[in-house]
C-alpha cells in the first residue's frame, strides 16, 4: 500500500492507503507528485482542481464549444476512471448530464 496525502479544500490535512497502481496512475497523470518510495501527495484539493481544469479548458466545453462550468470524467469513474488532469475536462451543463457515466467513443456513437 502507498500513503496518499493531500489537504482539503479548507486546508486541512488528511491521508489515505491506496493501492499502487492507483497511486502510479495519479502520478503519470500529474495528480500527485512522489515524496519518497511508499508516499505520494496529491497536488490539488478538489476545489483547486476543479478551478485548475476550468481555467485550462477557458471554460470551453470539450465536447460542444459552448461556455462550461462542469468538470467531466472523459472515462467515467464508474469504469475506473480517476479524477486526475488528463481524464478531466471542461463540459456545459448539457453535455454533462447526456455524457453521464458513458465514455467518450460512447456518448459521441449516440450524439
Ligand atoms: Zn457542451
Amino acid at each position: 500500500m502507498i500513503l496518499m496525502r493531500g489537504h482539503s479544500d479548507k486546508g486541512h490535512r488528511w491521508h489515505q492507503e491506496i493501492d499502487l497502481p492507483l497511486a502510479i496512475t495519479l502520478v503519470r497523470e500529474h495528480a500527485a507528485i512522489v515524496v519518497n518510495r511508499r508516499t505520494i501527495k496529491r497536488l490539488y484539493s478538489n476545489k483547486d482542481f476543479r478551478a485548475y481544469i476550468l481555467a485550462r479548458d477557458n471554460y470551453i466545453c470539450y465536447f460542444c464549444g459552448a461556455f462550461g462550468d462542469t468538470i467531466d470524467h472523459l472515462l467515467p469513474r464508474a469504469k475506473g476512471g480517476h479524477t486526475t488532469p488528463d481524464n478531466c475536462v471542461c463540459a456545459c451543463t448539457l453535455c454533462n448530464q447526456t455524457k453521464a457515466d458513458r465514455s467518450v467513443e460512447d456518448f459521441m456513437g449516440r450524439m
